[in-house]
């Protein structure tokens, strides 16, 4: 793994490792020596099985894949994330232009204004982590005096960000409900963000719902000042 260590994932204690090795093989599952509980049941689990825990926002499914797994497609996921993003605002762009004209059809074919929804897709996440980070950094790092490690705080906000895949076929599917299916796809991406926070942090479920809200005002902020900017995407 290339870990100093694991974690518990059922009382978030450290542990030195969550299987043991006797040769013949033959594999013990480490118990915790605090909850005398195995350190982590999910490494003998189906993926499938830890994919549905994780959608359930269960934390100990959390801590397997934050603490236990050395899973670093968090930048990938959020490029693909963006990417679907991207379109949706592409596309939605396009659906309220409704026209038979078919020199429309060329307009389509403009890859530049998937390219600024992107850009502007890539703002506004930034300035959503950035919120979080800060938000956090001031709240623990200078009034309690705590150490937060940011990097592992940005790989667990990306990668629970991992919902937002749920936009493309709430874009294929287009009907009447789909203003409802894109509001419950970001509540679930916000409390998979708050409870990934929460297991990083071992924190409080206020303190970690505190982070996302402010994390969601500067993203608010910072998509509310490029609409009102003069070379604004949609102006163009
Ligand atoms: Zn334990």
């Amino acid at each position: 793994m290339g870990k100093d260590g694991f974690t518990c994932v059922e009382c978030n204690e450290k542990a030195t490792e969550l299987h043991r090795d006797y040769n013949n093989g033959i594999l013990k599952i480490t118990i915790c020596e605090s909850c005398q509980k195995p350190v982590d049941k999910y490494i003998e689990y189906d993926p499938v099985i830890i994919l549905i825990d994780a959608i359930l926002c269960k934390t100990q499914a959390f801590r397997h894949i934050l603490f236990n797994t050395s899973l670093n497609i968090h930048w990938k996921l959020c490029v693909f994330c963006l990417l679907c993003e991207a379109y949706l605002r592409w596309s939605l762009l396009h659906g309220s232009e409704q026209s038979s004209d078919p020199a429309d059809i060329i307009r389509y074919t403009k890859e530049w204004e998937f390219y600024g929804m992107f850009a502007l897709a890539t703002l506004e996440l930034s300035a959503y982590c950035g919120g979080v980070l800060c938000f956090l950094w001031l709240v623990l790092g200078r009034l309690q005096g705590a150490t937060i490690e940011l990097s592992l705080l940005l790989r667990a906000l990306l990668l629970s960000c991992y919902g937002k895949v749920l936009l493309i076929p709430a874009v294929i599917w287009e009907h009447d409900y789909s203003p409802l299916c894109l509001g419950l796809i970001k509540i679930f991406v916000l409390t998979s963000n708050s409870q990934a926070i929460r297991v990083i942090l071992n924190s409080s479920r206020r303190l970690s719902l505190l982070a996302v809200c402010f994390g969601v005002l500067a993203e608010t902020c910072v998509a509310q000042a490029c609409n009102k900017l003069p070379w604004s995407i949609q102006d163009i």
